[in-house]
């Protein structure tokens, strides 16, 4: 695809396929929004058939691969006798043959080390890298019409080696023959960033004709910012599995031996792999990005480790992986080829340690049950860990509220302490077009004059908003905290006090919050306009919902909100998918245990997306809270087939702003969540876990406080 117009090529080690084809920026746009056509044409391909096939390939990796079913797609590792990582291969197979893709220059290294093991084996292995090629189709997935849907060229699609199949939209026999009876496209993968074609490279020029292109760049960015490493740019000739986080992904941790396994074991037993891999939040100003392989320092000059890959995000500015000494502070903020860089934990330093380590986290103090954020990984929960360990300490919410410096950053998120500044802030929202949900901040109650005196604040906010005419047709509403009007009281208070909640909260709670909450849900009525009942932790799910359920045969616009990370939720959603009810979809802003929620960002992306298109297909009004562009992607296009206003996308006060605007202008409703008060700590730890940049803006704010 060099030859399509403005293809700049890419440098080493991707050589024969384009870095960008002119606009960088915009391509990363395009995948972040929709689906479009990268050129990996430069990996290797490897085709391994053979009745033992399987079986030979589970004996030399590390996966469980005996029983692979066609059609499914795994990551599998060659590992040196050391256990260092050699070969990372994406693989699936179609019935008859085993089809890997590999890094690029590495195909005939594979070739030659799986021939080195065929010992009279039914198998044969050959590089097919001169005239196959992987194409990815990255990018949110079209909400119907599968992978491939019918935008192929010319309304032909690409048809499959038989056996493959199970793709929607993708596979078939009947289609286009391809080389020795082989399809055009060969086998279809599942990539970690969408769809990967091994294909001949005459579709490479069909595929293009059909959908956007994207360079590798913005393949890249996607890649850095998932966090996901790359063999061979993020690794060195002595890199373990465990440092760089491929054992969820490509280890099967209970299969039979294979070369390096006695070395993932030792480290799954005894943790403290050498090294971790990092995510590194680079600074803005400086003009370039970090060379690959340049040391990252410590402040005192040390050398702690190397700059993988980097890339410059479209949201998220410069970014980079690298690898760095376990024993490294993770709060450290280092030099990367000497640009300053915070760390952001991928891998924990304890990470493949099990029991011991297990009981060692034990005496760590922990932050509040349910009071810990959302993660996606071991590495992201120490991050958070620690950020809603020092969050619930006083004397650092003291300094943090204290500090001249974290204002800046709470008045992005917080509309001020007063109802006065909630007020004109939502006028302000009003006048570009958007709608409001103003939220009282404040949670966790356990007194109840203080629950009492939240109802009034909004009961009297109610009123404000009603004399200036900004609820007329629900334009502005607001948002309640069930544990804000009394969820909790009645409860033990030790247990409350300290986050260890009974498994839900009693009945006097939920009969005061009930009460509380009829108080507001009247004077919204009265003012014309509605209210929603947020989420909080796992043990207030329940009660959250029947309180709003106690309420809606007389209010029927009570809202609630469910949160995809549960897996409770696909069924709660499926409830209240009922006429005219209002539910907000959100991912859910707690740390959950693994019983209750998934824990893996990507699984709470597919929930969301299952509950979306139940909601989206049904009777109710659906509430997308979201920022994540493929998931507004899917909304809109599913938004298609509803009536024109039935649904509205919600975003937070401060968190893409311009998307809010963009969105608003291009006819689609949109609500932003207003949080206003004196008690917005909670709320603002919550926003800083979820985007680590802003930490690292914050922690310097406070530090420039003495
Ligand atoms: P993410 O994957 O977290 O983010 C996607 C992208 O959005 C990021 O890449 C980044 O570009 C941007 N982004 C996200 N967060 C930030 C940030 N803080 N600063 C800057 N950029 C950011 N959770 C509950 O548990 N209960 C609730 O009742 C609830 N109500 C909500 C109401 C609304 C209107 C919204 C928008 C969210 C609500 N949430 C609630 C929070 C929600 O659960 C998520 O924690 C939060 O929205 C982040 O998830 P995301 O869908 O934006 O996806």
């Amino acid at each position: 695809m060099l030859d399509i117009n403005g293809a700049v090529e890419a440098e080493w080690p991707d050589e024969g396929v384009a870095a960008h084809y002119g606009d960088p920026v915009r391509e990363q746009r395009g995948m972040a929004e929709g689906q479009v056509l990268v050129d990996r044409t430069n990996r290797g391909v490897v085709k391994v058939t053979g009745p033992d096939r399987l079986s030979w390939l589970h004996s030399l990796t590390s996966q469980h691969l005996e029983r692979l079913s066609p059609g499914r797609t795994e990551q599998a590792l060659i590992l040196s006798p050391q256990g260092h990582l050699e070969h990372h291969l994406s693989l699936t197979d179609d019935g008859a043959a085993t089809w890997i893709h590999v890094e690029p220059h590495t195909a005939k290294a594979l070739v030659d080390y799986l021939d080195s093991m065929r010992f009279m084996l039914r198998v044969t292995v050959e590089d097919r890298s001169a005239e196959l090629g992987v194409l990815t189709l990255a990018g949110p997935l079209p909400a119907e019409g599968g992978v491939l849907s019918n935008t192929y060229a010319g309304g032909a699609r690409p048809v499959l080696a038989d056996g493959v199949g199970g793709r929607d939209g993708v596979g078939g026999r009947d289609g286009v023959g391809g080389r020795d009876g082989e399809s055009e496209v060969a086998a279809v993968l599942d990539g970690p960033f969408g769809t990967d074609l091994i294909a001949a490279s005459d579709a490479a020029a069909r595929l293009a004709a059909a959908y956007p292109v994207a360079g590798l760049w913005a393949f890249e960015a996607a890649r850095i910012a998932a966090r996901v490493p790359r063999p061979g740019l993020d690794t060195d000739h002595k890199t373990l599995p465990h440092e760089v986080g491929l054992i969820e992904t490509a280890v099967h941790l209970n299969k039979g031996c294979y070369r390096g396994q006695e070395t993932v074991a030792r480290i799954h037993n005894l943790g403290h792999p050498p090294r971790r891999l990092v995510f590194l939040h680079l600074d803005g100003s400086a003009d370039r990005l970090p060379a690959h392989g340049a040391p990252l320092t410590h402040p005192d000059g040390t050398q702690v480790g190397f700059v993988g890959s980097a890339a410059r995000h479209f949201e998220l500015g410069p970014i980079a992986l690298g690898l760095v000494k376990r024993s490294l502070d993770p709060g450290a903020t280092l030099l990367a080829d000497g640009i300053a860089a915070a760390q952001e934990v991928i891998v924990a330093p304890d990470a493949g340690a099990n029991v011991k380590v297990t009981l060692r986290r034990d005496s760590v103090p922990q932050p509040p049950a349910g009071r810990r954020t959302l993660l996606s990984s071991g590495g992201r929960l120490m991050l958070r860990k620690a950020l809603l360990a020092a969050a619930a300490s006083e004397r650092i919410r003291q300094a943090a509220m204290s500090a001249p410096g974290a204002q800046a950053i709470v008045g992005r998120y917080v509309a001020g302490e007063s109802s006065e500044g909630a007020v004109a802030v939502a006028r302000a929202l009003r006048s570009a077009g958007l709608l409001v949900t103003l939220d009282y901040l404040g949670e966790d109650t356990t007194d109840a004059r203080r629950a009492s005196a939240t109802a009034a604040q909004y009961v009297h906010l109610l009123g404000k908003l009603a004399v200036e005419g900004l609820t007329e047709g629900g334009a502005v509403e607001v948002s309640v905290k069930p544990t804000a009007i009394g969820l909790l009281l009645g409860m033990n208070d030790e247990g409350a006090g300290a986050g260890r909640r009974p498994p839900d909260s009693g009945e006097i709670g939920v009969r005061i919050a009930t009460e509380h909450l009829e108080r507001i849900v009247t004077a919204a009525r009265d003012a014309g306009t509605t209210v929603t009942v947020d989420a909080e932790d796992h043990r207030t799910t329940q009660a959250g919902l029947r309180v709003a359920a106690a309420l809606r045969p007389r209010f029927g616009s009570l809202g609630s909100v469910l949160q995809a990370a549960l897996r409770r939720t696909e069924a709660d959603v499926r409830e209240l998918a009922a006429p005219g009810v209002r539910v907000r979809l959100c991912k859910g802003a707690y740390a959950e245990p693994a019983s209750e929620a998934y824990d893996v960002r990507h699984d709470i992306d597919k929930s969301f997306a299952r509950c979306l298109r139940i909601l989206m297909a049904g009777p109710g009004y659906p509430m997308i809270a979201t920022h994540d562009p493929r998931l507004i992607a899917i909304t809109r296009s599913l938004g298609l087939a509803r009536p024109a206003g039935s649904f509205e996308y919600q975003m937070l006060y401060g968190v893409r702003p311009d998307e809010q605007r963009r969105l608003a202008a291009s006819g689609a409703k949109v609500r932003v969540y207003v949080p206003y008060g004196g008690d917005w700590y909670p709320y603002l730890v919550r926003r800083l876990a979820e985007r680590p940049a802003n930490l690292a803006l914050f922690l310097r704010s406070l530090g420039s406080q003495s």
